[in-house]
């Protein structure tokens, strides 16, 4: 028991003692994103971190668009948002909630704050605001409008909402304290007028409320138990817990605030991203170079890798970034056992082995992953014309080189040794064909024991091989010099996507499916591009390398 408490996270504890003491008998948690972008790898913490406590402790959890403020969203965001988060696995309870359907709530919790006394109609100007806002070592002022009558205050409120007031000219304000040491507690506009079109109730409301006033109230209707949200709204909780006081809700909801997951070198604000997609730098949200979920998706990153990465992050309320090799390893991981170890080469040149029969194709038989035989074997064919790696091959190899090279032997992975007798080079110094003899003895190489020899390469055979683009991807912010640069522009690293468009990969690969990924002996693990690919063009996108320095401690 002892050891089941200590490794529980602190929003596991606070759940446990609330049960204990008898505050919450179901757990309701909720994912609360506005549509206004992408989601991307933070909010994936946020969407498991929520999910996985419904689950742990048999509750529910809702899947709500907190749709309050019209002018940044739109549909298109709903869609891609639950497409992303059925892919992550989490599974929402009902129908999908969205917060605009609960405007004639907080239109009514609104007036019961006005009955109360608790808000009022203001007329100060947005700069007149902010001078009687005070400042951080000073109290704000009351405004003027403070003590208008709570008649007073119904009327102009229903005047708000029935679009006789331009839009800035009035707001609803919370009566609270000007001289609260937390300035969100200075009379906080909880009402605005907005002549805006929304994605969802159109023009019925000409007034919104704010996301503070609103949120409380959202979790509220729903039953949430545990209002779990990022750091930032800590300083916020005391006007969350006024609103839900106020207003009298029976087993108010609590908010409980964790750290926000950074990841070094990528860009994760939405706003960020954003940025970039409008200013065309990106080739969309999805864009494999983003950590949106879309990209990461079409990268080829499984929803089991961000799963595991998300717990080995943790849930904490310290701040700190996370080091993106470790995303790396969380694919390393995942792909290791359940992917195909298939032969590509990127960068190809020719390799002609002399003494084998003109026109003789045989095939071999090769497990798909020796770790894993469960996933069987196919056959590869082999030739006398083959394709290597040009760096496969050296005309003056260093100390310690041991693949191709005048008079050296290689192993070629899964057929047979190849002995180098040759090489032709073109006018400008270009390796452009090695030439070999093979051994018929060394047949499927690794039973051979006669003599040995140090280096295996891969190879595929040129008749056979089809012919396909791989994108090679690096981090999309130039590492040295940071992420913005002086005049605040983002610092595009000008080499984060290098296209090769002549490489050749097995036959096999005809049958790749859009999303399915590989491992590329030698090369790492790569992906067929959702977009670009087809059949008779195949795209490949490098997800990751195969080797890395990160390691688990
Ligand atoms: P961004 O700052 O990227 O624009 P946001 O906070 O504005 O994100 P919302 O749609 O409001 O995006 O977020 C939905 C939920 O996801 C919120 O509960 C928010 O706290 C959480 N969330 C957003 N970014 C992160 C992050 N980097 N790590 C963990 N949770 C996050
Ligand atoms: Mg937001």
């Amino acid at each position: 028991m002892e050891l089941e408490t200590t490794s529980k996270n602190f929003i596991e504890q606070i759940i446990d003692k609330d049960i204990e003491e008898g505050h919450c008998e179901v757990v309701k948690t909720r994912f609360p994103p506005e549509p206004n972008g992408y989601l991307h790898i933070g909010h994936a913490k946020s969407i498991l971190l929520n999910y996985g406590l419904a689950v742990k402790y048999n509750g529910q959890f809702n899947m709500r668009f907190d749709d309050t403020n019209p002018t940044k969203e739109k549909e298109e965001f709903v869609d891609s948002i639950l497409t992303d988060i059925s892919w992550l696995g989490a599974k929402w309870e009902g129908p999908v909630l969205f917060a605009s359907d609960y405007f004639p709530k907080m239109y009514e919790a609104a007036v019961t704050l006005i009955k109360k006394g608790k808000a009022y109609v203001c007329d100060l100007t947005a700069s007149q605001m902010r001078e009687y806002r005070g400042t951080l070592t000073e109290p704000g002022m009351d405004s003027p409008y403070r003590n208008r009558s709570i008649e007073e205050n119904l009327e102009l409120f229903e005047n708000m909402k029935d679009g006789k007031f331009p839009d800035g000219e009035k707001v609803l304000r919370a009566k609270i304290d000007m001289s609260s040491p937390n300035i969100n507690m200075r009379d906080p506009i909880i009402y605005r007028v907005a002549h805006i079109t929304h994605h969802r109730t159109g023009d019925a409301w000409c007034i919104y409320p704010m996301y503070d006033f609103a949120h409380p109230i959202e979790d509220a209707i729903e039953g949430i138990t545990h209002s779990i949200c990022t750091l930032e709204f800590e300083d916020h909780r005391p006007l969350y817990d006024w609103v839900v006081r106020e207003l009298e809700y029976e087993n108010p909801p609590k908010q409980i605030e964790f750290a926000k997951l950074y990841l070094t070198n990528v860009v994760t604000g939405k706003r960020y991203i954003k940025k970039l997609v409008e200013e065309g730098i990106v080739d969309g949200w999805d864009d494999p170079r983003l950590v949106s979920l879309s990209a990461l998706r079409r990268r080829g990153f499984t929803p089991e890798s961000i799963k595991m990465f998300v717990e080995l992050v943790g849930v904490t309320k310290s701040q700190g970034s996370v080091e993106y090799p470790m995303l790396e390893y969380c694919i390393r991981e995942d792909l290791k056992l359940k992917s195909n170890r298939m032969m590509a080469v990127l960068d190809p040149i020719k390799l002609i082995i002399d003494n084998y029969p003109e026109g003789q194709v045989e095939y071999f038989d090769v497990l798909n992953n020796q770790e894993n035989e469960e996933l069987g074997s196919r056959k590869v064919p082999f030739s006398k014309e083959l394709y290597i790696e040009r760096d496969d091959f050296m005309e003056e190899p260093p100390k310690k080189y041991f693949r191709l090279f005048p008079g050296n032997e290689v192993r070629l992975m899964n057929a047979y040794f190849v002995k180098c007798e040759s090489f032709i080079k073109d006018e400008n110094g270009n390796v452009t064909e090695v030439h070999c003899t093979y051994d018929p003895a060394t047949k499927n190489g690794l039973n051979f024991t006669e003599r040995k020899v140090k280096g295996t390469i891969h190879w595929l055979s040129a008749g056979q091989a089809l012919k396909a683009e791989v994108r090679l991807y690096e981090n999309i912010i130039d590492e040295e010099k940071g992420v913005y640069n002086d005049d605040g522009s983002i610092n595009i690293n000008p080499n984060s996507v290098t296209i090769l468009k002549d490489c050749f990969v097995e036959p096999d690969f005809a049958k790749a499916k859009s999303e399915e990924k590989f491992q590329f002996v030698r090369n790492g693990y790569f992906c067929v591009d959702s977009k670009d690919s087809k059949p008779e063009s195949l795209v490949f996108n490098r997800i990751v390398s195969l080797k890395s320095s990160f390691k688990i401690n």
